[in-house]
């Protein structure tokens, strides 16, 4: 099977159509994948939605889904997310919305964990840091675990006699990374919609099950597309200049 895990697409349809096609340039998906976060920031909501449902993926929510039904408040959000969730809550319908609030924020597919955030916080936490990996690894009943939430492709990985210490690296276009047989490993496939590690390329990961491998890739998209969809649907100018920077 070959899978394509997509996190943060945050409404960014052109960019979600990139990672698509490249994921199937390869060859046919079997399934896909998201970690959350479909809406919020960018100018296609329901668009990406649709996309997503027609696929039939496995999808776990994030806080810019909760908000943007007023499952969650905003209050914790900076002023320009803020204004870029009421602008999204606007654009959704009823329909749209039930669907967002029914979806779960935990799921196990096979051997792995599907979280937003971390498991001692699905939908808040980000997990960044050595220390919050291993409060989520602590949790984590599945060898593996996916996550999104930093918009910066990861992974964690912690060896069965390891109580105390994991490893985290940082990852780049092109990199594989193979599954391990033993320990448990965190992998967060970046952002499709709004990277923030100095490279605007779109980021998604490809699962080949039986390689046992997941292959990180970064993809061209029409930034200026989204960005002109942005300013005419008036929304905050650093959103807008962000996608440009990918930070
Ligand atoms: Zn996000």
């Amino acid at each position: 099977m070959r899978i394509a895990v997509v996190s943060d697409i945050h409404g960014n349809l052109s960019a979600l159509e990139a990672v698509l096609r490249d994921a199937e340039s390869g060859g046919p998906i079997d399934a896909v994948w998201c970690l959350g976060d479909t809406v919020g920031y960018g100018p296609q909501p329901a668009e990406c939605i649709a996309r997503l449902r027609e696929m039939g993926a496995v999808w776990v929510a994030g806080n810019h889904e909760r908000a943007a039904t007023g499952a969650m408040s905003t209050e914790y959000f900076n002023p320009d997310a803020a204004q870029a969730t009421l602008w999204t809550r606007q654009q959704l319908n009823e329909e749209e919305c039930a669907a967002l609030d029914a979806l779960p924020e935990v799921m196990t597919e096979g051997e792995f964990t599907l979280v937003h955030g971390t498991l001692r916080d699905p939908v808040w936490e980000y997990l960044y840091s050595e220390e919050v990996a291993l409060a989520h690894l602590a949790l984590q009943e599945t060898p593996f675990g996916l996550v999104g939430h930093t918009h910066v492709p990861m992974v964690v990985y912690q060896h069965p006699d390891w109580t105390q210490e994991c490893d985290l690296y940082q990852l780049r276009h092109g990199e594989a990374v193979r599954l391990a047989e033993r320990g448990k490993m965190v992998l967060n496939a970046g952002s499709v919609g709004q990277p923030r590690d100095h490279d605007p390329r779109a980021s998604y990961a490809l699962y080949d099950t039986e390689a046992g491998e997941l292959f990180f890739a970064r993809v061209e998209y029409d930034v200026n597309a989204t960005q002109k969809l942005m300013k005419e649907a008036g929304l905050p100018r650093w959103l807008i200049e962000r996608l440009s920077q990918g930070r």
